[in-house]
């Protein structure tokens, strides 16, 4: 087996377990397989070992793999969203996970519209207050949800967050509580559905997994150690 093959199941394995830890269904978690900066031979030995959902954080880079590998994959945009690419984004990405803004969703809403598509996202929130991250703040999502979830051609499908970087994965526990708990309160506050959360990459899935996590994106757990920082990473 390739080192890519092995990693992949690996982290299948641990998901698995998480999931019985928390006394989860196995399909109630998507692991997305980070590949950016990996090239598509990477790709290709995930696919061959049964992944077919990928995530792209450049949409240059998103656009020259989809290109090349087969069309059945489910691609989602994980990077920090640019407006003048939101069009394109839209049209060759299945979910984006970090709308930031108001003006983004509705922005977003409009390029759904204007494309006969119903895009689905993911609302980043910028669960540790960080200068250096994007999102909403806590507060302002409160302030903004109701219009947010009438925009009428976004699929909301929940909250995403990076939490503060830390060495110690445990550290990554308490931010993950706080956003299913935010979550939780908006439903319950405006009779809304936000089913899913979108937390947890190679340092902490498995800990975001028995908090609640839908969607892991995982990356150098599968495919290595990157050897580039990508700009705008973890936005
Ligand atoms: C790069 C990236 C990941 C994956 O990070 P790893 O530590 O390699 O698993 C997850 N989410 C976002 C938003 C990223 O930019």
């Amino acid at each position: 087996m390739s080192d890519v093959s092995e990693n992949l199941a690996e982290v299948v394995a641990k998901i698995d377990s998480a999931c019985s830890r928390a006394g989860r269904n196995r399909s109630s978690v998507e692991l997305i397989a980070v590949s950016k900066t990996f090239p598509v031979e990477s790709i290709r030995e995930a696919i061959d070992s049964g992944q077919d959902c990928f995530g792209e954080s450049k949409l240059q880079e998103a656009e020259a793999k989809i290109a090349l590998l087969p069309d059945r994959l489910h691609w989602h945009f994980i990077g920090r969203v640019q407006r003048n690419k939101v069009r394109k984004i839209v049209s060759q990405c299945e979910v984006i996970h970090a709308i930031d803004s108001t003006r983004l969703a509705e922005y977003t809403d409009e390029i759904g519209k204007e494309l006969g598509l119903f895009p689905k996202v993911f609302l980043q929130v910028n669960i540790g207050k960080e200068e250096s991250k994007g999102g909403f703040e806590p507060d302002e999502l409160r302030l903004d949800i109701v219009r947010l979830m009438d925009l009428p051609r976004l699929e909301i499908l929940g909250l995403m967050c990076i939490p503060p970087a830390a060495a110690d994965p445990e550290l990554a526990r308490p931010w993950f509580v706080m956003l299913r708990k935010l979550r939780d309160s908006l439903q319950s506050d405006f009779t809304i559905t936000l089913p899913f959360l979108s937390m947890g990459m190679s340092g902490d899935y498995e800990i975001a997994i028995e908090e609640g996590a839908t969607h892991v994106r995982v990356g150098s757990a599968i495919f290595g150690e990157r050897s580039y920082r990508v700009d705008g990473e973890l936005g």
